[in-house]
Formats: C-alpha cells, sequence, structure tokens
C-alpha cells in the first residue's frame, strides 16, 4: 500500500513538471549555432515554441547580453537581439526561459570559434571556371538517401520532372573528374531541404535555409564536400534563394507576423519583369506585382521590409559562408526581392568577408538592365546593389545565335561584337559571369544544331573573352536538352552517375569518339586558360567582323593572346594588316589546341567553321 501511494504521488509529480513541459518547448532556435569573434557583434535568434513568447529568456554567458527581447503577433515566437562582445570565449551555454522566477525550459546554445584560415572565403574571379550542377541529376553516390522518411517526394527516375536520386556523395566521387577537366569552381543548384510533393529535385522552393535536404546528405556531408574540393583546389558557391521560400516551411501555419510574406487577397503571381525595378517610366502597379506578387503556388513571396525577415536572411548566408567554408554564393532571381534589402545583404556580408563574391541571376536581355545591378554602378536613381559579379545574359542570348547564322551586318559573329561593344555600361566587365547555357535554358549543343564545329567555336569564345566563364554540368559530353520540351529535358541524368547505367561518360570508354573530341578539346582548353594570366585578365581589343571571322586579343603584361573565330564553312584567307597595332612585335604563334608553334607573315589561313587560339610570341 505504501508503496502504491509513494507511485501515485510520483505520478502525479511527474505530471505537474510534464503539464510545465508539454507546455513550453523550444521546437527550433535559427542560427541553429553561431561564432565568436566575428565583425558584427550583434545576433539576432529566431525562437520558435508553442507559447514560448509567455517565457522570458535569461542568458548567463560572460560577454553575451539580451539588448532586445522582441515579441511578435504569433505567440509562438521569440526574437532575441544578443550583442556578443569581442572578449567572449567560444562555449555552449544555457538559454532559461522563465516564468517568473521559475524555469519553464532550456535550450542549449553554442557559440563556435571562427575559423580565420585566409585561404577561406576567397571569392572567385575571371581566372576561375565555374562548372554548374544540378545535383539530383550529376551522380547517385548513395542509393540508401534516395527516400528517406518525412520526405514528401520519393525518386522516381523515370519521371523527367521527379527526384532521381543524385547527391553529395555523388559530386565528392566525382571530384577528381572535375580537377581533371580543368574547370575550377562549382556551383551546385540549390541543397537546402526542399520538402514540396513535386518538382522538388530543383530545390528552388526551400523549406529549410539551414538544413541540407536529407535526400542529398547531411550538413555535415556538405561541409565535408567543401573541404574536399578545397584540398583539390577547386571552390565551392553555393546557391541561395531568399526572394521566396517552399510554401511547406516550418512556419507555414504560424507565420510570426502576417506581413512576413507578401500576402494579396488572391494568389497573384509576378510579372516577371525584372526590368520595371530599374525602369524610370514603371508604374508601381507593376513594380508591385514584380517584386511582391509570388514566383510560383508553391514559392511563398518573403517580404524582406519586414526586419526580422531580412535579418533571418542575412544570418543564413553568413552562417553557411562561415559553416561550410563557401568561397561564393549565387544569389536567385536577384532583381525579385527588394533592391534594398538586397544591397544591406551584401553589404553585410561584405563587412564579414571583405574577399567574397556573389553572383546574382540577372536574367536581362540587355546589357543596361544587367549593369543597373553590379556595384559601382552609377545608376540614374542612386542605387548602389554592392552585388560583387551579375551573370551576363545577353551575351547567353548572342551565343545561342551568333555560331548558328551567316554573316550579316548585325547577324552571326557580329552579335557577339556588338553586346561587347557595349561593355561601356558596366563599371567592371570582367567581374560578368558568361556562359552559353545554364539549367533554366537550351543545351548549347542542341542549341547549335548538335554541330560539333559550332560548339568547339562557343567554347573558344567563352573561354578567351573577357569574364568568369561558367559551363553547365554534361556540356563537356554534348548532352542535348531542348527547353521547349521541358525543364527535365534540359536537366538530363549524368551518364555513369547512376549504380547500373549502361554508359558510363565519365571515363573516355563510357564516351563516343565525338564525345571524346569535345572532351578533349575543352579540357586543353580549360586546363590552358588555368594557367594563362593573359587569358584570364588581359586588356579586351577586338575587330569588327568582316566576312563572318572575329578577331580579338586578350593583352596581359606585354603578353598576348590572339583568337580567330571563321564562321565561314570554307577556309578563308585573313589579311592581317589591320591587326598590326596588336600584332607588332610578334612573329610566331603557338596554337594552344594542337600546340603547333609557326611563324606568320601578312595573312593567315583559316580552316572553316573554326577556332584559332594563339599564343603569341616574338
Ligand atoms: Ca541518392
Amino acid at each position: 500500500m505504501k508503496i502504491k501511494i509513494f507511485l501515485l504521488a510520483f505520478v502525479l509529480s511527474l505530471s505537474s513538471s510534464f503539464s510545465y513541459a508539454q507546455k513550453f518547448h523550444i521546437n527550433r532556435i535559427d542560427p541553429p549555432s553561431w561564432w565568436t569573434g566575428m565583425h558584427d557583434p550583434n545576433l539576432q535568434l529566431l525562437i520558435f515554441g508553442p507559447k514560448i513568447s509567455e517565457t522570458r529568456p535569461v542568458i548567463n554567458y560572460p560577454g553575451i547580453c539580451i539588448e532586445q527581447v522582441i515579441h511578435v503577433p504569433s505567440p509562438d515566437y521569440l526574437f532575441l537581439d544578443l550583442v556578443i562582445s569581442p572578449q567572449t570565449k567560444p562555449g555552449t551555454f544555457a538559454i532559461h526561459f522563465k516564468k517568473g522566477k521559475k524555469e519553464v525550459t532550456s535550450y542549449r546554445y553554442t557559440l563556435n570559434k571562427r575559423d580565420k584560415n585566409p585561404r577561406l572565403h576567397q571569392g572567385f574571379n575571371s581566372s576561375d571556371v565555374i562548372y554548374l550542377i544540378m545535383p539530383d541529376r550529376f551522380a547517385n553516390g548513395d542509393t540508401t538517401n534516395d527516400n528517406m522518411p518525412g520526405m514528401l517526394e520519393k525518386v522516381n527516375r523515370s519521371n523527367p520532372n521527379g527526384r532521381h536520386g543524385g547527391d553529395i556523395k555523388g559530386i565528392e566521387e566525382h571530384l577528381n573528374y572535375l580537377k581533371n577537366l580543368g574547370i575550377t569552381t562549382i556551383w551546385c543548384t540549390p541543397l537546402m531541404e526542399d520538402n514540396m510533393p513535386t518538382y522538388s529535385y530543383h530545390g528552388y522552393a526551400q523549406t529549410d535555409y539551414y538544413k541540407v535536404d536529407p535526400r542529398f546528405g547531411t550538413n555535415r556531408d556538405y561541409k565535408n564536400l567543401v573541404k574536399e574540393a578545397h584540398q583539390k583546389g577547386l571552390k565551392v558557391i553555393q546557391d541561395m534563394v531568399f526572394n521566396h521560400c517552399g510554401t511547406n516551411y516550418f512556419w507555414k501555419n504560424d507565420l510570426p507576423t502576417p506581413d512576413w510574406y507578401n500576402e494579396w487577397p488572391k494568389f497573384t503571381r509576378s510579372n516577371y519583369h525584372g526590368g520595371v525595378v530599374s525602369d524610370p517610366h514603371a508604374s508601381q502597379y507593376d513594380y508591385r506585382h514584380m517584386v511582391a506578387g509570388w514566383f510560383d503556388t508553391s514559392m511563398a513571396d518573403l517580404n524582406q521590409n519586414n526586419p526580422l525577415v531580412a535579418n533571418y536572411l542575412i544570418q543564413n548566408s553568413i552562417w553557411w559562408i562561415e559553416y561550410a567554408g563557401l568561397d561564393g554564393i549565387r544569389q536567385d532571381t536577384y532583381p525579385y526581392p527588394y533592391k534594398n534589402f538586397m544591397a544591406k545583404w551584401m553589404q553585410r556580408i561584405l563587412e564579414e568577408y571583405p574577399h567574397f563574391n556573389v553572383v546574382g541571376e540577372t536574367w536581362f536581355s540587355y546589357p543596361a538592365t544587367v549593369a543597373y545591378w553590379l556595384e559601382n554602378n552609377r545608376n540614374k536613381d542612386g542605387y548602389h546593389s554592392h552585388l560583387t559579379n551579375v551573370f551576363d545574359f545577353p551575351l547567353m542570348y548572342a551565343i545561342n545565335k551568333a555560331f548558328n547564322e551567316k554573316p550579316g551586318w548585325d547577324t552571326g559573329l557580329a552579335r557577339l561584337y556588338e553586346v561587347l561593344s557595349q561593355d561601356f555600361v558596366y563599371s567592371d566587365p570582367m567581374k560578368l559571369c558568361i556562359f552559353a547555357d545554364n539549367h533554366d535554358t537550351e543545351r548549347i549543343f542542341s542549341s547549335l544544331h548538335e554541330n560539333l564545329k559550332s560548339w568547339k567555336m562557343a567554347m573558344a569564345f567563352l573561354l578567351t573573352t573577357r569574364g568568369i566563364p561558367e559551363i553547365y554540368y554534361g556540356d563537356e559530353i554534348l548532352m542535348t536538352g531542348e527547353k521547349a520540351k521541358g525543364d527535365g529535358n534540359i536537366r538530363k541524368d549524368f551518364p555513369g552517375g547512376w549504380p547500373g547505367d549502361k554508359i558510363n561518360a565519365f571515363t573516355p570508354q563510357g564516351r563516343t569518339p565525338e564525345q571524346n573530341n569535345a572532351f578533349n578539346y575543352l579540357r586543353k582548353l580549360l586546363n590552358w586558360r588555368k594557367s594563362n594570366k593573359t587569358v584570364q585578365f588581359g586588356k579586351l581589343t577586338h575587330y569588327i567582323v568582316e566576312n563572318g571571322v572575329y578577331v580579338y586579343f586578350r593583352s596581359y603584361e606585354g603578353k598576348k593572346v590572339m583568337v580567330m573565330l571563321n564562321n565561314n564553312e570554307k577556309p578563308v584567307m585573313v589579311n592581317l594588316t589591320r591587326f598590326a597595332e596588336d600584332l607588332n612585335g610578334f612573329s610566331k604563334a603557338r596554337n594552344v589546341i594542337n600546340d603547333n608553334t609557326f611563324s606568320f607573315g601578312k595573312e593567315m589561313k583559316l580552316q572553316g567553321k573554326s577556332a584559332e587560339i594563339l599564343e603569341l610570341e616574338k
């Protein structure tokens, strides 16, 4: 009997403590950790737990002070403004949540020591070549993570728009392949959790900005990927998406504030006309629909004018840069978020990481609109983006047309000349990321009607003109894909990336003779580019396209590279007289593809549909 009474008392005491424990607990705190020794001593924690706003947070840790506790309309959040003094030591401490004098729950929070290795966060520049990977479609290194508990979409490789199972391990296993190819930098389309029921493979509807999608791996796997890439001399750029998050984000049924998203009386889509943001004649109607309209029904439009949303996003970027040791960021849909927020975001990143680079997806047809978004541009409205790099979409459009057309006043190779001739609009044209295709466009080989000669000319141009080239995975094996057939068609699996694939195009034996021809050409060009400062940094001088021949030079510290593109089917004899200002003092040339050195006189013969890339010698 005594035992029974004791047990009853015990159960009662347990249930009373449970009643508190059940009432107050922390579901998550973002950012999940932080660092000491940051340039900015401020840290804002988002604390999420049922009715947590009824409690009073207390921290007893030397160097940390709670500057402000922010209450929001939802009772399930607290925002905690902390100041971390420079003397604060790394360590784990408790955040006590109290009601009156009684602690009702607590949370262990860790401040790590900041890694001040100067080789980290080095940024990227025109000495780099970026290789764009869509992780779900590149290589499946771990089939056990193809389907994961709690993840809504299951693997289905037969669906072009479904998940195919590629992952971080698959990328890691091919780092040597990439290094051998000669690229210097990897950009993966988003790796964060995208727990949407369909189209989750592309990762642009992220449902957790702090967690790698378990079907790709873990945060630790990602950190290791960056570390291994660095050990092989490769850099890593992370794709981020701050215009919108997936509608399944953890806060979906319980937004901290009613204005967390840009809300409309009924679903309202963006007009996708990014140009209205810089357009001096734009209407408020168009502007509002552009920046506050939703990208898609599955993608909630974040309101970065809410300072809590803004801080959440800024700290998320800094967290990943510091946690994973990133070298750069690619920011999605750059004109879609509020531009003043984006400028502030950039400034905060550069304060912490002065040599860091961010490239924005500035998808415009005209150089002037792209230029508006590049740092130090003299915009009439006074806007300064602080964005270090932009994508050169106008040049991409030109590349996709130039090699297919007959010579004309403004067609054929003249398109390349015309786009580059507008470089005066850019504060620094070398900051442009240039590309022939990406995950949203026609595959370049398809665009060029699967003509290998045209493809070689396009690659030769891409890797020798000004800017930072980007190559889309599989371009090196002439992968095809047509935008008109859907996004899945331009995002096919890399052959050989999956266990049991009949063809393995990662190896020479698995490639067709034509694929090996292309691969070897690109590898030769990339590896030459990697060690040639003239083509990386040299001043560009180009000559008007005449009779379908485009000639340009890159000049750097007395050295010169000469490039001649002949877009005619037939060979042509080119009179060199008009290039005298660049050729003076040089009499020999080394062809960088076949390593032949030869003397030249007043003329040079070019094969039909060919590119000559020559290092000039005295
Ligand atoms: Ca997998």
